[in-house]
Formats: structure tokens, sequence, C-alpha cells
């Protein structure tokens, strides 16, 4: 797939369309893990993020993290070829501890055009009998 242009892949963006009558279930295809900008780690997500992968604080920061292109945080890295660096094959190596900002689309935030290159199934968010999370 190739990766969206622009400024998408950010919960900043201000032209989100939520449509709270549905609720897109991921399909894990990893698209949303490819694009190239930035993952934003938040501050609480730091210490819940570095215990799961076994390391300090200090360590997770140093090895997996850069400064977000707007130098207002911090972003997870990405490899080469723009891949989340936390994305093995098809798997997210922190799936329960991710940061908000993947758990979080296309639900809560997403961006003109997202449907082309996101992969979720729309189900009636009235027929969800529990909470359903990417
Ligand atoms: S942290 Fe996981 S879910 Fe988020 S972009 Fe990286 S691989 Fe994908
Ligand atoms: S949220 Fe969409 S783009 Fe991301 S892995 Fe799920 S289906 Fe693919």
């Amino acid at each position: 797939m190739a990766a969206p242009s622009g400024d998408f892949g950010s919960p900043g963006n201000r032209d989100v369309v939520l449509e709270p009558a549905v609720h897109y279930v991921c399909q894990r295809c990893t698209n949303c893990c490819k694009w190239p900008g930035d993952v934003r780690v938040e501050e609480d997500e730091i210490a819940p993020i570095a215990a799961f992968l076994g390391l300090s604080e200090a360590e997770f920061i140093g090895q997996y993290t850069r400064l977000r292109s707007n130098r207002m945080g911090l972003s997870l890295i990405e490899k080469q070829n723009h891949e989340c660096v936390m994305l093995d094959g098809n798997a997210c190596r922190i799936h329960p501890v991710k940061p908000a900002q993947c758990a979080g689309f296309p639900n809560k935030w997403n961006f003109p055009g997202w449907r082309e290159v996101c992969e979720a199934v729309p189900v009636a968010a009235l027929n969800l009998t529990s909470k359903v999370q990417r």
C-alpha cells in the first residue's frame, strides 16, 4: 500500500470525522503501522511500555523513541522503510500497551480518505455486546 501523503497519522489533525453509530473493527492489516510520521508516546505511556519490554524507562526512551517532528514530545522511531519500530511481521510487539494514538485509530481519530488505506470493518455500535478494541 502506498503511504498516505500529507499530515496524516496524527490525532492532532483537524479534519477528523467520527461516526458515533458505527464502530470500526480493526482487521490487523498493519497499514497504519507503516505510514511515515510520528507514533506519539505520551508521558504516562512510557512506564507501561518500558515494563512490558523489560526495560527501564531510560532504556526504552533511548532505544525506541525520538522527538516528535514538532519537538513537543516523544514518538516511536521508525525503520528505514517507515514501518514503526514495534512492528514485527504482522504483529505489534507492544500490543497490550501500545500508545493511545494506535488504539484510537480509526474510531477516535482519523483523516479524510482514511477508508482508502484502512481495512477496518464497520459494525453498528449499538450491536456491540462487549467493548471492542483493535
Ligand atoms: S506501536 Fe504497534 S500498533 Fe502502534 S504503530 Fe507501532 S506497531 Fe503499529
Ligand atoms: S486500524 Fe485499519 S489500517 Fe490499522 S491495522 Fe487496523 S485495519 Fe489496518
